[in-house]
């Protein structure tokens, strides 16, 4: 998989009255690129919202939701199996709790610094407002990496993180889930560390839990459900459907595994998926159980999936999956994932639908080559927030100490998505941009963010 070089974004394409925040926010955070990034997509779109609301200009409402509230920063020291000790960076950006308390995943990888925690945090601001769920935003996690690494060390460093974070967090105050290196097995562990500390069983602090210690029936599908859901919607608005089309997925993680399951379930095939060391092509749709078997079980590289599938599967080392033709689009592996010329490669091969399930993974060039070539693009902050929004599903079960079926839970997340794309669709006509999934997220969760910052005066 290549990812493309940074670049610090310029100021093209700003409102003249948003340009003076993007300057600051470039004064103030230097070398963080991936909020840069972020932050520009955001601005980009708001001109007409600034226009339209002169009270948010004069609240500096810009200025204000793109500073979080609080960054936290700490050592996070762990010794490993042979008894060598580490020293790692951890960290938590409690952004915005307009909406709710702060709300956002946990990041285990090496690649993780101040910058990449901003941008997924920024993002998760207005995602958790487009959900329309009480929730603010938030982000951490550590430059940890979990690879080839033991159970026993796992543990050991997740104690140790939560050691520190503990104190910041809480059911009202700010509620972690998982994100890429964290899954059930560690937040298990963060769960039992903050557990035996505080001495609260406190359910609703984390979410992504087992079923069997207050976790929730759907959360661990719902980020790949709700993206495919979404692609359904923005297909099914143009009367099409995702029958019969072949799907590309890239990554192979929590989100791509159950996109593939989803998009199997409405009538697609997925025909390729990927990891950090290559993609596999199986023409004949991929094999759900043995994806899982060789991803979530053994958690392999994917060319073991490719060797065990046999006949008609093969794997590309080091390949782009978006060389691979396909009617519908999903990068659901990391940020910056999809370039320009992988767009180009996909829009050539005539795809209509993309659906960032992971955050961020579409370069600015490759969105603005999805738009002008009038392909359906919904930004993650519409078609990932499935994830987040069951999480608050999760929470509201923890308060209310219930527990709801499978069919309730996948039920209750449909809908939010259907509602998160009429909304997005909505906001994008209000304000001259019919059709514009970028417009209609991003305005739709900065007005929803800026009223109740508006309602809460000035702090
Ligand atoms: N990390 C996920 C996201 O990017 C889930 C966050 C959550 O459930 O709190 O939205």
């Amino acid at each position: 998989m290549t990812i493309a070089p940074l670049t610090t974004g310029s100021s093209d394409g700003l409102d003249e009255k948003v340009l003076a925040v993007y300057d600051t926010i470039l004064r103030r955070n230097p070398g963080e690129l991936e909020f840069h990034q972020a932050s520009h997509e955001v601005l980009e779109t708001l001109g007409p919202v600034v226009a339209k609301h002169p009270e948010y200009v004069e609240a500096k409402l810009l200025e204000r939701i793109c500073e979080p509230e609080r960054q936290i920063i700490f050592r996070v020291p762990w010794a490993d199996d042979s008894g060598e000790v580490h020293v790692n960076r951890g960290f938590r950006v409690e952004f915005n709790s307009a909406l709710g308390p702060y709300k956002g995943g946990l990041r285990f990888h090496p690649s993780v610094n101040l910058g990449i925690v901003k941008f997924l945090g920024f993002e998760q601001v207005f995602k958790n407002a487009v959900t329309g769920m009480p929730i603010g935003g938030g982000k951490g996690g550590a430059d940890f990496d979990p690879r080839g690494r033991s159970d026993r060390e796992i543990m050991r460093f997740c104690q140790s993180f939560m050691t520190e974070l503990h104190r910041h967090l809480g059911e009202h105050t700010d509620v972690p889930a998982g994100d890429i290196g964290v899954g059930q097995r560690e937040l298990g562990y963060l769960f039992g560390q903050y557990k035996r500390i505080t001495n609260r069983y406190e359910s609703g602090v984390l979410t992504g839990k087992g079923l069997t210690w207050g976790g929730a029936r759907v959360r661990r599908e719902a980020t790949g459900y709700g993206c495919a859901y979404f692609v359904q919607e923005m297909l099914a608005a143009r009367g099409s459907s995702l029958e019969g089309s072949d799907v590309v997925v890239s990554g192979a993680g929590n989100v791509a595994i159950y996109a593939v399951e989803k998009i199997a379930q409405l009538g697609g095939r997925v025909v390729a998926v990927s990891d950090s060391s290559g993609y596999v092509h199986d023409a004949a749709g991929i094999d759900l159980d043995l994806l899982k078997e060789v991803k979530e079980i053994e958690r392999e590289r994917i060319e073991v999936y490719a060797q065990r599938r046999g006949r008609g599967a093969t794997f590309v080392a080091d390949g782009s999956v978006w060389d691979v033709p396909c009617r519908v689009a999903l990068p659901c592996a990391t940020q910056n994932e999809l370039t320009e010329r992988d767009a180009l490669r996909l829009i050539e091969g005539g795809v209509v639908a993309v659906g960032e399930g992971a955050n961020m993974p579409c370069t600015p060039e490759a969105v603005r080559a999805f738009r002008a070539a009038g392909v359906l693009f919904a930004p993650g902050k519409a078609a990932n927030a499935g994830g987040v929004a069951t999480s608050a599903l999760e929470m509201q079960q923890n308060a209310s100490r219930d527990s709801w079926t499978f069919e309730h839970s996948e039920q209750r997340l449909q809908e939010i998505v259907q509602e998160m794309h009429a909304a997005c669709c909505a906001t994008a006509e209000e304000y001259g941009a019919p059709g514009d999934y970028v417009v209609g997220a991003n305005i739709t969760g900065f007005v929803r963010v800026a009223d109740a910052m508006l309602a809460h005066g000035l702090i």
